[in-house]
């Protein structure tokens, strides 16, 4: 009883445990905070989403007609777009638009 309590060194086994413990914390733990990011980019390409159908409604509404459906015209447009256009989050691609109903095209990740 008193050796044990008196010792300054952790056994080899010991320091096995501790390995293993951390290795099975980082099996577990990484994979979350990568997946993490990829539902984070699907929910940001979302939101461009739903902001370009706005932007491009009020567009519609100032011009009587969708832009074009490469948003080339409404896109170059400081008042609709002060940050440039987005590009989506999640596969790097341009956003296009269907010039009869106004809705983003395609990004249904
Ligand atoms: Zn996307």
């Amino acid at each position: 009883m008193r050796r044990s309590f008196c010792r300054r060194a952790f056994s080899l086994t010991e320091l096995m445990l501790v390995l293993a413990i951390l290795g099975i914390l980082a099996v577990v733990i990484v994979p979350r905070i990568s997946n993490h990011q990829v539902s984070a980019n699907k929910a940001a390409c979302y939101a461009n989403k739903r902001d370009i159908e706005l932007q491009v409604k009020l567009w519609k509404r100032a011009n009587n007609s969708y832009p074009a459906a490469n948003l080339s015209d409404i896109g170059a447009s400081t008042a609709y777009f002060p940050s440039g256009l987005p590009s989506c989050p999640v596969d790097g691609t341009a956003y296009t638009i269907s010039t009869t109903t106004g809705f983003v095209s395609g990004h249904t990740h």
